[in-house]
């Protein structure tokens, strides 16, 4: 019998990395297999998860907000982030989301918005995984629609003053610093709010049965009291989280494909040792087609974040393309992971195989940074020009 073909190489795909973006995927695969993978069932069953530890680890290694210029930041090119993405979340979608809100959300947030003293202050620490990061958009009664946020930050002399509630936060009972997103009179406005203010709580939202290796939280403003310079100067309105959101969305679309390829090799390595009816199961045509559908979608989905990729490293990436890249790459990343359950019979749901976690996982990729009926809207807009929201 030949060797099987790994999943990624059947169109030559890695002829289109420059020599620097193998590196880095090969240097975070590595770490990967070596720190993550050895311990992640461990973390998901039980629900904790070193943070702190991993942080600094993945500080270290360069990825904190890596595709951001200055400040301790390693500074790469979109691709390459995009390809460190996808190997953190080979591992786990929750280490993904650890990196994807630091980077992503809030060092972003800041990078982007904050006054020099914000990205003096938060961005280096940041950078090298000493200070974690998280970023409060969604409420409890305001998800896909966060314009109508509760959260109000009124003036109080040159103070801020911020009270209402955040949910879903990812790192929240982890973070030194929450980049929170309020209504004001002038509109929905950003502050950096460091977690040890007087007012702020987090609360760990339990029982999760998705994500179990990633801190989620509620976030509980009473009163919090800031500096006329905690909030973000320059931005006014949705604009502000939304350029956020998109950065985040993009490291999704390489993310989600690597618990696909980690499904996928499970599945092609199960079905080649597994023996019924005395002959591996990956010698029945019925096998043979869920693997090769799993590799289509899983190629097709390469080459559209490559491409997603090179657009941003080009600096023309709209946000209706990322769209694209989210709803399609997620959609048939969790088709995956269910086919690749099936090859694994009774073994695809138990955690000694990654693949019931990579699915359940993929089930909070669905709907977190825009679930997949709202960016199904967002391309409806595009094609017709009509917004079908409300
Ligand atoms: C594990 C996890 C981590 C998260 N981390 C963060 C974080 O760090 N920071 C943060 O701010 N948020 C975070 N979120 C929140 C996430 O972004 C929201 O869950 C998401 O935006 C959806 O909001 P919702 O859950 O309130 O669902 P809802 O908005 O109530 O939607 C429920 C359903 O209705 C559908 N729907 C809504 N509006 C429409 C419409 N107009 N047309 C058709 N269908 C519609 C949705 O698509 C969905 O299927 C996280 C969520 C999870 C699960």
């Amino acid at each position: 019998m030949s060797a099987p073909i790994k999943p990624l190489d059947l169109l030559d795909a890695e002829d289109l990395l420059s020599d620097e973006e193998r590196a880095i995927r090969d240097t975070v695969r590595a770490y990967v297999e070596r720190e993550i993978k050895p311990h992640i069932a461990d973390w998901f069953e039980t629900g904790e998860i070193p943070v702190r530890p991993l942080a600094r680890d993945l500080g270290s290694l360069g990825v904190l907000g890596m595709h951001l210029d200055g400040y301790g930041c390693a500074g790469t090119n979109a691709t390459a982030y995009g390809l460190a993405c996808m190997e953190l979340e080979a591992g786990d979608s929750g280490i993904r989301s650890l990196v994807s809100v630091q980077g992503s959300l809030a060092m972003f947030a800041i990078w982007k918005w904050g006054t020099e003293e914000h990205k003096q202050r938060w961005l280096p620490r940041m950078a090298a995984g000493e200070a974690i990061g998280c970023f409060g958009l969604t409420e409890p009664d305001f998800g896909s629609n966060p314009s109508g946020m509760r959260t109000f930050a009124k003036r109080d002399g040159d103070d801020w003053v911020l009270s209402g509630t955040k949910m879903w936060i990812t790192n929240g009972n982890v973070a030194d610093v929450a980049v929170v997103w309020a209504n004001t009179d002038e509109g929905i406005r950003g502050f950096v709010v460091p977690t040890d203010s007087p007012g702020f709580t987090a609360n760990l939202v339990h029982k999760k049965m998705s994500l179990r290796a990633s801190v989620t939280s509620e976030l509980v403003l009473e009163g919090v009291r800031l500096p006329a310079d905690a909030v973000f100067p320059d931005v006014v309105g949705l604009k502000g989280p939304l350029s956020c959101l998109s950065e985040a969305r993009y490291g999704i679309v390489w993310g989600a494909l690597g618990a696909a390829r980690d499904c996928l090799e499970t599945a092609i390595d199960y079905s080649l040792s597994r023996e019924q009816f005395d002959r591996p199961i990956a010698g029945f045509q019925l096998t043979q087609e869920k693997l090769a559908n799993m590799a289509l979608e899983l190629q097709k989905g390469y080459l559209l974040a490559l491409h997603l990729g090179r657009l941003k490293d080009d600096h023309r990436l709209r946000p209706e393309q990322v769209s694209i890249g989210k709803l399609n790459n997620v959609r048939e990343a969790i088709t995956i992971a269910r086919e690749a359950r099936t090859i694994l019979g009774a073994n695809g749901v138990i955690l000694e195989y990654p693949v019931i976690r990579h699915a359940n996982n993929l089930e909070s990729v669905l709907t977190y940074e825009g679930t997949s009926e709202i960016h199904t809207l967002v391309l409806g807009q595009s094609l017709t020009g009509i917004a079908a929201y409300r």
